[in-house]
């Protein structure tokens, strides 16, 4: 277990360096993969793969290399401040607050992936992106501790993992070295148990522990609690409404358009400027890069105008992709024009839709 840092080390720089090779291997295959790792183990996206959460680790080692000790949250203050990123992930799947869609514009996780795949990325985001990285020099991951939607939703999903931390608590001499160590402020020393929903397998507290076989990774000791936790229940209702809620919108999703289809006659004062005209009657298809994957639309040209834009299909996330959907394609048949505005917080999903119908329309020239 002692070289297990050094692995989880290399292992961070690989997932670096695939990313910013584009290394793909199917992404609904991977997106399994890690959703299936993390419902029975817990969340090693976080500790051991994911980009951001590497490089706030690297700059915490920088720090340390200077001597610089990593100041802790006050325990009250990082108890409330904990669910911080439910919150957030829960506002965004309820569409909610216009706020959370523009704030998330910056999110580093998200913009330092797009930078390291050769995407640019604005001077703002990239402010951001430098203050949570500089901010770990003297805090343990403060991005993955109380902002990151993507760490609260793999979270949720291993609440119920098979696999996690174990502490004996014969063996336990309570120093509480682990809990200096953990990178997310989790008591360990209260469980036996650790199926917190912020530990991210970076095995730290295994590691420090001076007594041996005190903690360890393994299969879930069940038996009844003996209170029940507030915290739990307002984690458990998070995760049912949140999953109800992403889950039927992706359901919507996968049935197709849904009623959805943005058409013509569905949309007010269609403008002179247009691409389609010279383009003969006919459907067209064409596809571009969204923030996933790749989106496919056909756009249905009549007497020179863009009649009806459908979506055909598309990798991204639906609660994102369906809020740049909704504006963006109303806007192109209304002005008949792809010059049109991306949607705040949905930037790579309008982007993708924007250049798709682009390349149909292309097509049709032809
Ligand atoms: S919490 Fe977010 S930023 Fe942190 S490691 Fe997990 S996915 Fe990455
Ligand atoms: S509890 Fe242990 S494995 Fe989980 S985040 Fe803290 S140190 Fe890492």
């Amino acid at each position: 277990m002692k070289k297990i840092q050094d692995y989880r080390f290399l292992v961070q720089l690989l997932c670096l360096i695939l990313t910013a090779v584009s290394f793909s291997i199917s992404f609904k295959f991977t997106s399994l993969l890690i959703l299936t790792l993390t419902f029975f183990t817990g969340v090693f996206y976080c500790g051991w793969v994911c980009p951001f959460g590497f490089i706030q680790d690297s700059f915490g080692y920088i720090g340390s290399a200077f001597g610089i000790k990593k100041r802790k949250i006050p325990k009250f203050l990082h108890r409330i401040l904990k669910f911080s990123r439910y919150l957030i992930l829960m506002l965004l799947l309820l569409n909610w607050s216009d706020f959370i869609f523009t704030a998330l514009q910056f999110d580093p996780r998200v913009n330092f992936l797009s930078l390291v795949s050769g995407n640019t990325v604005i001077i703002i985001s990239i402010l951001v992106l430098v203050f949570f990285s500089l901010v770990s020099i003297f805090f343990q991951r403060p991005f993955c501790n109380y902002l990151c939607v993507q760490g609260a939703k793999y979270g949720l999903i291993s609440l119920f993992r098979v696999f996690t931390i174990k502490r004996d608590a014969d063996k336990c001499v309570n120093c509480k070295k682990c809990e200096q160590v953990c990178p997310m402020h989790i008591d360990i020393t209260n469980t036996g148990n650790l199926r917190d929903p912020n530990c991210i397998n970076c095995f730290q507290c295994i590691n420090s522990c001076p007594v041996e076989k005190t903690l360890s990774f393994g299969r879930v000791k069940l038996s009844r609690p003996k209170k029940i936790h507030f915290s739990k229940v307002i984690v458990l209702l998070t995760l049912a409404l949140s999953l109800f809620l992403y889950y039927s919108s992706s359901i919507s999703h996968a049935s197709g358009n849904n009623g959805q289809t943005i058409t013509a006659e569905k949309v007010d004062g269609i403008a002179d400027v247009d691409i389609a005209i010279g383009i003969k009657d006919g459907s067209y298809e064409g596809s571009s890069k969204g923030y996933k994957g790749t989106v496919k639309v056909e756009v249905t040209v009549k007497n020179e105008i863009i009649q009806n834009i459908d979506i055909i299909s598309h990798e991204d996330d639906a609660v994102w992709f369906n809020r740049a959907k909704n504006t963006v394609l109303g806007e192109i048949i209304k002005s008949q024009n792809t010059d049109v505005d991306t949607v705040a917080g949905a930037t790579y999903s309008s982007v993708g839709i924007i250049n798709a119908v682009s390349n149909a329309v292309k097509t049709g020239t032809q």
